[in-house]
């Protein structure tokens, strides 16, 4: 297998990331590279996930390799919320540490969105909660609510000129335009921007460097135009991303010309195809280890342990392309106080409000706890007035 940052030098900010995570070879947690041939299963730790929650987008973009094969979401109703709950917080459990939401497109369920990011950071207590966008979906008042919720929000953008944009299924012409505004409202709302981009034939020769010098985004993460079976390749595919790859060595090169980009982080086929942990949108490990997707059994069905033992996951290679840096953003514990409060106050009422009483019944969080703690203040209260009046009248 051919290394995937062999050709050019592995950006700076990659390596201090792992540094600065102090992550020794151990703390994968694994014990997948063990050969006792009497030893107990291998058991994956799932630090990072990536649940698509969706597969439903308003884009359609050529290489898109995580297609609308189905409709399904499964916190759309209340007690689908509820069991998306239960089983984050399985997760949690098993040593999940960072969860990222991606599609399709997470903002086609704004409200759930918002709702799950403030589940993962206050009742999980999640170092990072991150979300993967095409940001056309995203409005200043979503970022203004649950962006404390959120460390890091990346937006897709395969190219500086907008027809090319459009020309890959990107939008309409609006994208550019989308991405400046989603970087000063992460400026604002004080969530870590990143760029992904991927890189297919029709923008392998561009230069970004000049905007994304600009834009200054945490990472940009760089993918290679990637072909999947039954997604973007294939009989049963929706797209056909064939006319849209690139060797390896036009992906070397395009990464070549960015090499001063500090921010840069590459990913070439051969680094991307196994080292993510991918939960399709009904919590089913996908395993790509045979060029296609194939599902685990659902975590809402069995032990995250036995869904991960099919997933087919490269933990080495998650290291080794970065998929361990300093995903916590700076946080003011004050900020995120007041937040919490603006959430409470400005949903009441509402769906979000309903969600609060969690999936282990009234007294099952936080926030049902206070709200019973206010009845059972105001009961005493009426009880000890009752007495009160009860005392006067015996003495008149
Ligand atoms: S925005 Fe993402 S999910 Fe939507 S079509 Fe494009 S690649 Fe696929």
């Amino acid at each position: 297998m051919q290394s995937p940052m062999s050709p050019v030098s592995v950006p700076s900010t990659q390596s201090k990331d792992l540094e600065d995570v102090k992550l020794p070879h151990e703390e994968l947690r694994s014990d997948a590279s063990t050969s006792e041939p009497d030893s107990e299963p291998t058991t994956v730790v799932p630090r990072s996930v990536n649940w698509h929650y969706t597969r439903k987008c308003n884009y359609s973009c050529k290489f898109c390799f995580h297609t609308a094969k189905s409709s399904f979401f499964l916190p759309e109703t209340e007690e689908g919320m509820m069991e998306s709950k239960e089983c984050l917080r399985r997760l949690k459990m098993a040593g999940m540490e960072k969860l990222n939401f991606s599609g399709g497109e997470p903002f086609l369920h704004d409200k759930a969105l918002g709702e799950l990011c403030r589940f993962c950071k206050v009742e999980l207590e999640l170092p990072s909660v991150s979300i993967v966008s095409n940001g056309s979906l995203i409005k200043e008042s979503w970022m203004k609510r649950f962006g404390s919720f959120v460390d890091i929000l990346a937006i897709s953008c395969d190219s500086f000129v907008e027809e090319t944009n459009v020309r890959v299924g990107r939008g309409r012409g609006e994208h550019l335009r989308k991405l400046e505004e989603i970087k000063k409202w992460c400026v604002e709302y004080k969530v870590d921007f990143k760029i992904n981009s991927v890189i297919n034939a029709l923008n392998v020769d561009e230069d970004m460097s000049e905007h994304i010098e600009r834009l200054q985004p945490k990472r940009w993460k760089v993918f290679q135009c990637l072909l999947i079976e039954g997604e973007n390749a294939g009989e049963e595919a929706i797209r056909d991303a064939r006319s849209l790859t690139i060797s390896d060595e036009q992906f070397q090169s395009f990464l070549e010309r960015h090499k001063a980009v500090s921010v840069l982080v590459p990913e070439s086929n051969d680094a991307m195809m196994n080292s993510y942990l991918i939960l399709d949108e009904k919590l089913c490990f996908l395993n790509c280890t045979s060029g296609g997707k194939k599902p685990s059994a659902s975590i809402r069905d069995v032990e995250v342990e036995v869904a991960l033992r099919q997933a087919g996951f490269d933990a080495e290679m998650f290291v080794k392309r970065g998929g361990v840096y300093d995903w916590t953003k700076q946080r003011d514990i004050e900020d995120l106080g007041e937040d919490m409060m603006d959430v409470k106050t400005q949903t009441a009422g509402t769906l979000v409000k309903k969600m609060y009483k969690g999936p282990r019944g009234v007294l099952g969080d936080r926030e049902s706890r206070d709200e019973c703690s206010w009845m059972l203040a105001g009961a005493v209260a009426c009880g000890a007035l009752s007495l009160c009046l009860l005392a006067i009248l015996r003495t008149r």
